[in-house]
């Protein structure tokens, strides 16, 4: 408009955003539709957005139900497995705070345990050290939708008779050997929130092993209602369509028509979405690999697949913020994904966890979203290469 706003868009760089979603005109017109049909509610496009995702993973339908966020399908996988007082849950502590509330908020204690230098994922060794005969369960995460030792960790958890919950938030493309991330353990949550691959705005899947499980999410999802009869059986017979019993006290955690018709449309693009960020990470590895200083993520094992979610760089821990700040200076947002749990005073863990306290000081998440441009692409890693050596000649022994 004016001189003025045009002088700020010179002088002012628009922010590469770390994380971001690819809304189109595709998703306002299904909204639109959505609005326009009269029911925003939850129905037929949850009901679709249900069998699209169990088709995506691989699974049948009566596997899979959809809730509001990742969040609340993680505290509903709590219930689920009857997780309370007296149980462990062991998960990383690198991961999602929601996570860890979920076991706490049962009542059950958190027990972290600590992750590879590399890949920040736990390895089978890093859970088998923290079972205890109280280990109810274990909840994992696929670092940065890299699959890690999930497959062992499941065949652990077998043996021990220990329930295997996937935090599959990352990891929405993910797989090994073919199956699905999220569908090797008892139980996987998924989400799809703004800051996700595919999102639906908001919202949350939860898949179990158990669809009698799924079938009490279902009701846990809906106040705990048991409805004793349908319309049709109704019109039947002598009962009321608006009777219903409760078999548990529970909230309201439901998707809506207006975001699954959001999610449909992004899981038909997922695959392209993952395409495009696989590319970006494989020109990271290509361009960074020969930046003296920076260690990046290990190449993936044969058989896995990853979704992209994250690519993580790390360097010497006396630059590292500095870095993440010449970058924000250069309209770079960088980030650090996840701070670590057993170091947060609320959930009263005092162990030590070397490999995670050092990958907390030494890492840094670099933009990856399938909207980047080669242009970003090229000023990240030039301005990366140069903030990286500009700091550790600063800090050179003299
Ligand atoms: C985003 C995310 C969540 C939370 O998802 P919501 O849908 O926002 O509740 C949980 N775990 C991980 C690993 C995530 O990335």
């Amino acid at each position: 408009m004016s001189a003025g706003s045009a002088d700020e868009v010179v002088t002012r760089p628009k922010m590469i955003n770390v994380f971001q979603p690819t809304l189109g005109e595709e998703e306002v017109a299904v909204v639109r539709e959505v609005f326009q049909s009269s029911w925003v509610g939850k129905g037929r496009r949850v009901a679709e957005f249900e069998s699209d995702f169990a088709a995506h993973l691989g699974v049948s339908r009566e596997h899979v139900t959809s809730t509001n966020s990742c969040t609340e399908a993680t505290f509903l996988a709590m219930e689920l497995l009857g997780v309370g007082p007296g149980d462990e849950v062991v998960l990383p502590t690198v991961t999602f705070v929601g996570t860890a509330n979920a076991v706490a908020a049962y009542g059950a204690r958190p027990v972290f345990c600590d992750v590879d230098p590399r890949t920040l994922n736990p390895t089978v060794r890093d859970v088998e050290v923290a079972l205890t005969p109280a280990t109810k369960a274990v909840l994992l995460l696929h670092y940065g939708g890299y699959p890690g030792e999930v497959a062992q960790i499941a065949q652990l958890c077998r043996d021990r008779g220990v329930k295997l919950i996937e935090d599959a938030a990352n990891a929405q493309a993910s797989r090994v050997d073919g199956r699905a991330c999220g569908v090797i353990g008892d139980i996987g949550v998924w989400s799809f929130d703004h800051a996700k691959i595919a999102v639906a705005v908001d919202g949350g899947v939860l898949y179990a092993r158990d669809p009698e499980l799924t079938a009490r999410a279902v009701r846990l999802a809906y106040f705990g209602m048991e409805q004793a009869t349908g319309y049709a059986e109704a019109m039947r017979g002598t009962s009321r369509w608006w009777d219903f019993e409760v078999s548990s006290f529970s909230r309201r955690s439901i998707m809506n028509d207006v975001l699954a018709a959001v999610g449909s449309v992004q899981l038909r693009k997922l695959a392209d979405f993952v395409a495009r960020r696989r590319v970006i990470a494989d020109r990271y590895d290509a361009v960074l690999g020969d930046v003296p200083g920076l260690l990046l993520p290990p190449p993936l094992p044969p058989g896995h697949e990853s979704s992209y979610y994250l690519y993580w760089v790390q360097m010497d821990p006396a630059i590292r913020d500095q870095v993440a700040r010449d970058l924000y200076e250069r309209g770079v947002y960088t980030t650090y994904r996840y701070p670590l749990l057993h170091k947060v005073r609320a959930y009263g863990a005092d162990n030590r966890l070397p490999n995670a306290e050092r990958v907390a000081q030494t890492t840094l998440c670099l933009p990856l979203h399938q909207g980047l441009t080669d242009a970003d692409v090229d000023l990240i890693t030039t301005a990366l290469a140069e903030s990286v050596a500009a700091r550790a000649a600063a800090h050179a022994p003299a």
